[in-house]
């Protein structure tokens, strides 16, 4: 299972292919199934499959989605069996927001009762993930790092986690807590990924990210907080192997 998130400048790049060859290289990691959100503008597009990264790139051949920023996931099911409908990226309700995830959310049944009851939320997949696009959906004003702040805090279990938002094309949001997570530095483009392998053909320069903190990733810059919501200094891992 694994996670890649590419952001990029407006013009130059395709999101879709970076992060594909990127999930190319977490096979190794195990997987059922692959998804892919990308942001094409004002609205977050989502494609996902179970089985194998061909299926998923069957099924968005002939497809144009250019995008300068996306996530991709490939699934190792613990909740729900593989299916389309639970791969990964999961949404909140409008579609607004997506997200996706390695780990378990250990209190997802308590949290989906709760934004059921309150908020009246609809789940469309048997997963622990979903919850916290709901989450992160019901705390979204605009901002994108407070709302995964805020999330996080209702949150138990481990997790690695990429979070994109329509509104905020130039921004993707991870966290980790007890499951990888690594920035890529590029030039003009940064990443994250679940491991290094899945970006040296882009970057040779890494931030490891530790537990509980966050990362907040643009094309021109990656910034980590602690949990409190301090910024942290992290110094630059060169990597000196090839995959
Ligand atoms: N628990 C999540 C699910 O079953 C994520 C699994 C993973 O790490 O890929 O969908």
């Amino acid at each position: 299972c694994g996670i890649v998130g590419y952001v990029g400048k407006h013009q130059v790049t395709d999101a879709k292919d970076i992060i594909i060859d990127g999930l190319k290289k977490l096979e190794y990691r195990g997987y059922d199934s692959a998804g892919i959100a990308l942001n094409t503008g004002d609205r977050l597009e989502i494609r996902k499959h179970v089985g194998r990264i061909e299926n998923l790139e069957k099924l968005i051949k002939g497809e144009t989605l250019n995008s300068h920023i996306g996530i991709g996931h490939t699934r190792w099911a613990t909740h729900g069996a593989p299916s389309d409908l639970n791969a990964h990226p999961h949404c909140n309700a409008d579609g607004s927001i997506a997200v996706v995830h390695n780990g378990i959310i250990e209190n997802y049944v308590e949290i989906k009762e709760w934004l059921t009851k309150e908020y009246g939320v609809q789940f469309k997949s048997e997963t622990d993930t979903e919850v916290i696009a709901h989450l992160i959906g019901i705390y979204y004003d605009g901002d994108l790092e407070d709302a995964v702040f805020k999330a996080v805090t209702k949150m138990r279990g481990a997790y690695a986690i990429g979070v994109v938002a329509a509104a905020e094309p130039d921004k993707i949001v991870a966290v980790r807590k007890d499951a990888p997570l690594i920035a890529g530095l590029g030039e003009g483009c940064n990443f994250i990924a679940s491991d290094i392998p899945a970006l040296l053909k882009h970057v040779r320069e890494i931030y490891l990210i530790e537990n509980n903190e966050t990362v907040v990733v643009t094309a021109d810059d990656v910034k980590i907080y602690n949990e409190a919501r301090k910024q942290v200094k992290r110094e630059v891992f060169h990597v000196t192997w090839d995959a």
